[in-house]
């Protein structure tokens, strides 16, 4: 059995960037409390191991950041990877809290476009992921962005303006969004498309798909991780068997058996460790 690491896979530089604003803000404001309004970046053994730091990430699916915010009256509020409301931002600076925001330039580039676009009087279709908190952060900007994430939301769509900007969240799939831009301009004839996938995410979804000879793809994430769960989307065209593993601990050998080649690719935001631990796991396991 041949055991192979797609290249490039696992941690992106705006995910790296995340993690050092974090510990860096432990070590400027030793006296404080730390908290990160969610998750820093989509993979709980990093929210763990930062726990373990004394840094508290305030994440409930049910409550709103803003409630979550409601939550804390001192200390250092950190907003997240994925971006985040200005009108949240403000609320925490009103509180009296020391805010500090790690979100990826990435995202704040898709913003500024976005931006751009609502200032020269263009409605904006945003084609990214329900409830997810880099897609959040974007519709907050203005009522003219209108979130869509399948085929049926754009048939939904009644917009009363000749100009229209689509664009996407930084972790869709390429294949994703090669279908649902063209259904758009099928509708919309004279919008205006920019692919926004930001390079990490479009690097590791190639890595994938350019694989011929993979039997099973195992993929190291969080489920809460858009673009880990895009790369086992992908997977799925060009592998007989893809699996989302959270660690190693979720291989089945019995997944293995008559399997030749297996590759291990990771999403942005798993921890080199985990991925390494997946990777020894197979290759000393001889009995596959
Ligand atoms: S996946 Fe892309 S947008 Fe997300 S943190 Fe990494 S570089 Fe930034």
């Amino acid at each position: 059995m041949e055991i192979k690491r797609v290249i490039p896979s696992g941690y992106c530089k705006g995910v790296v960037n995340a993690i050092n604003i974090v510990k860096k803000a432990k070590k400027d404001y030793p006296e404080e409390n730390i908290y990160i309004l969610g998750m820093i970046v989509h993979n709980q053994f990093v929210t763990d191991e930062l726990s373990k730091m004394g840094i508290v990430s305030l994440d409930d699916s049910k409550l709103s950041k803003q409630e979550l915010l409601e939550t804390i009256d001192d200390g250092v509020v950190i907003f997240t990877a994925h971006g985040i409301d200005d009108k949240i931002k403000n609320i925490a600076k009103q509180k009296g809290l020391i805010t500090i925001d790690a979100t990826c330039v990435d995202v704040l580039k898709t913003k500024e476009i976005i931006k751009e676009y609502l200032n020269n009087d263009y409605d904006v279709i945003y084609f990214g992921k329900r409830k997810h908190p880099e897609a959040e952060a974007v519709i907050s900007i203005s009522n003219k962005i209108h979130l869509i994430s399948s085929k049926e939301d754009i048939d939904e769509l009644k917009i009363d303006n000749d100009k229209i900007f689509v664009t996407n969240q930084t972790t869709m799939s390429f294949i994703e969004l090669k279908e649902i831009f063209g259904y758009l301009k099928n509708k919309y004839q004279n919008c205006i498309i920019q692919e926004e996938i930001c390079n990490a995410t479009s690097a590791r979804q190639k890595a994938i798909m350019d694989i011929k000879d993979g039997d099973v793809l195992y993929v190291v994430g969080d489920a809460k991780s858009n673009n880990t769960n895009k790369l086992v989307a992908i997977g799925k065209n060009n592998f007989k068997k893809v699996f989302l593993i959270s660690s190693k601990d979720d291989i089945n050998k019995k997944d293995l058996i008559g399997m030749n080649k297996i590759y291990i690719s990771a999403g942005a935001s798993t921890p080199p460790i985990l991925i390494d631990e997946v990777i020894d796991y197979l290759k000393s396991s001889s009995e596959f």
